[in-house]
């Protein structure tokens, strides 16, 4: 829908829009942030309803150790590693001319097993509820019964009757269809024009259906919800209003608090943690750090990262438009090497409940992302794909901010010389070695052309 109010009337408004449209790197610090424990509030969701998916979850790790043998070392359960990130950080350090400001972790999603990102998170969860919703109802499992037993053939037989959609711009489609393969589901995916020929051709191999299109995830997903309406027996995950798939994301934050605590950090008003989360549509993102602030409170400080070209939920947000307004409305073209955030328009569900809860927004471009993933490959050896950079540059949008933030919140130079700064890094293990080669390539001589 065209917007009413002409794109120059709201630069007039805005003055970030200006930049934004200008596709320069902006930053946007959150004026409406509020104290966690009035902005939880507007979470149609509890820390109840995190806590039950986390027993989900673990009532569902006997099942995925017996299908996902890679899980076994953690018997079942999804989860990633928190690494130290020093030699990176001495190099953001000497390039941006850094003050003190803490230390520099990496959450490492592009290590989960069964898909290499983040969508391993909430899009599996989200079909195991839907699984074991269909498994209760229909007599298979009974309330109690070990979930190993859904790793069989009665099981698939069962799932069979059922089928899964979904509209993708590749990771999410991955974990979904591998998932639901697996359990037996019939699993179609709807690929957007950005999703990697590699993605289709994995899932095809594991027997799922990739249907493609030309025009971006918007299109795909429309489609594919289309689709699956007209079936009764079908299930579309929408990655735009689920509050499962949320959900799923915000089991990783009580994961972290064991993580954060075993390295002995400290999260506290003393001790702020900064976290720095790619977003696509919102839904990764925003249930983390749902999660995250139900867990810290106000001691974390979520910020989201966007492509230059497709500053979605930034734009959602600080125009107050939400899903009303997409990036091409003001003219942004939505193409971006960082494939997993080629998103045009952001969750309205996401950006409403989460409006006063995260810190800020900032967009990244492309040529910083591949510089990033040079970087972070030659200093510390891990391959990320493009979209899980677009956190790397967020200590030195906090360190060098200088529209009040830090000081509307009293975090001084002593509490960030106490700081922990954790990049979300989303996705990139599956990446075949010859893509990631030809990544590092870009990254390395657009370091060398500098
Ligand atoms: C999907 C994805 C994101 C962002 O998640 P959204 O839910 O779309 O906001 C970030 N990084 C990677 C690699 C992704 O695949």
């Amino acid at each position: 829908m065209p917007l009413e109010t002409p794109v120059n009337a709201w630069c007039q408004s805005h003055p970030l829009i200006t930049e934004l449209v200008g596709l320069r790197p902006t930053r946007w610090f959150n004026p409406a942030l509020a104290p966690s424990a009035q902005a939880l509030a507007d979470v149609p969701l509890s820390s109840q309803d995190v806590r039950e998916a986390s027993e989900r979850l673990q009532r569902f790790a006997p099942f995925i150790e017996s299908a996902f043998p890679e899980t076994s070392a953690s018997a079942g359960i999804i989860e990633s590693p928190l690494l130290p990130l020093q030699a990176m950080q001495a190099l953001l350090q000497a390039e941006y001319q850094l003050p003190e400001g803490g230390a520099l972790w990496l959450k490492a999603d592009n290590l989960l097993p069964i898909s290499g990102s983040i969508k391993a998170r909430g899009g599996i969860y989200e079909v195991l509820k839907h699984a074991e919703d269909l498994a209760l109802a229909g007599g298979l499992l009974q309330p109690g019964d070990d979930y190993a037993t859904l790793d069989s053939d009665t099981a698939r037989a069962f799932f069979s009757q059922y089928s899964i959609a979904v509209g993708s711009t590749g990771n999410l489609g991955l974990s979904i269809g591998i998932i639901s393969a697996r359990l037996g589901f019939k699993a179609t995916v709807h690929m957007s024009a950005d999703a990697r020929q590699w993605k289709k051709d994995r899932l095809r191999a594991h027997g799922v259906e990739v249907r493609e299109y030309s025009a971006d995830y918007s299109v795909a997903v429309e489609q594919g919800r289309r689709e699956a309406e007209a079936d009764p027996l079908c299930h579309f995950v929408d990655d735009e209003n689920s509050r499962n798939l949320f959900l799923g994301y915000a089991v990783a934050a009580e994961r972290l608090q064991r993580q954060l605590q075993a390295q002995g950090i400290e999260v506290d008003a003393e001790h702020p943690l900064f976290v720095y989360l790619p977003c696509g549509v919102g839904g990764g993102p925003g249930g983390v750090a749902f999660g995250l602030k139900l867990v810290f409170g106000d001691a974390v400080h979520c910020v989201f990262a966007e492509p230059t070209h497709s500053p979605c939920m930034f734009l959602g947000v600080y125009t107050g438009l939400h899903d009303q307004v997409s990036v091409y409305d003001f003219g942004i073209d939505n193409q971006t090497a960082a494939d997993g955030l080629a998103v045009g328009r952001p969750s309205g569900f996401v950006g409403r409940a989460m409006q006063r809860l995260i810190d800020g927004y900032y967009t990244v471009d492309d040529a910083t992302l591949y510089r990033q993933l040079a970087q972070l490959h030659a200093s510390e050896g891990y391959a990320l794909e493009p979209s899980a950079l677009a956190g790397m540059p967020g200590i030195v949008e906090v360190l060098q901010e200088q529209q009040g933030y830090r000081q509307r919140l009293g975090l001084t130079a002593a509490h960030m010389a106490r700081a922990t700064h954790l990049v979300w890094g989303t996705g990139g293990s599956m990446v075949p070695t010859a893509e990631m080669e030809a990544y590092l390539r870009q990254g390395r001589s657009l370091l060398a052309g500098d």
